[in-house]
């Protein structure tokens, strides 16, 4: 799989697909020592790579607190390497913030996603593979769309759902993350994409 995965970003490069990113979940004790050789990794293949705090995404993860190395702490690590400076958001809701080389080699995103919550300004919905439709990565449950969409509706009607279901929703996870929290059932990420 990991070869397949080189193998692909290698065929992205060569064909001048533009726009590749590479997210990386960083586990302390685990890759957190190879943020460098990612960056240079990036770098050779013209991708964006993008360092994410590791998240309590499911339960089959094993998640702890003290394996998540904050966005301040990886943005230090590579600043003392490498020299960085932000730069401004894309657009409204961007979920990376962005920083660049100061020598002008290029660019990085990380994302901010335990130590800093962006619910308020969250925009991500999913659709998992069986056609429900989810407005927080840790919901509980999600809105079928599989069936009015096998009976019939149109464009329009599914255009009308989503936007109610949107409407209503009031996803704050990150933002109520606890002890609380912990133990409370939600999807697993490999469900509903990356
Ligand atoms: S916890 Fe849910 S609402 Fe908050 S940023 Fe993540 S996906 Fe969006």
């Amino acid at each position: 799989m990991h070869a397949q995965v080189l193998r692909g970003l290698e065929a992205a490069h060569r064909t001048g697909f533009c726009g590749t990113k590479i997210d990386t979940v960083v586990v302390r004790g685990v890759n957190d020592d190879e943020l460098a050789d990612l960056l240079e990794f990036g770098k050779q293949q013209g991708a964006e790579v993008r360092f994410i705090e590791y998240m309590d995404v499911g339960h089959s993860n094993g998640w702890r607190l003290d394996e998540v190395v904050p966005a301040t702490e990886i943005v230090a690590l590579i600043d003392a390497d490498a020299g960085l400076e932000p730069i401004a958001r894309n657009y409204p809701g961007e979920v990376a913030d962005r920083w660049r080389y100061r020598d002008g080699d290029g660019e990085l995103g990380v994302i901010a996603s335990v130590s800093q919550p962006f619910c308020s300004t969250c925009t991500r919905a999913r659709l998992s593979a069986e056609g429900k439709l989810y407005t927080c990565l840790f919901a509980l449950d999600g809105t079928d769309l599989r069936g009015p969409l096998r009976a019939g509706a149109s464009d329009a009607d599914l255009h009308d759902a989503i936007r109610a279901i949107w409407r209503v929703r009031a996803d704050r996870y990150s933002e109520l993350r606890s002890e609380a929290t912990a133990n409370r059932p939600r999807i697993e990420m490999f469900a509903i994409g990356g």
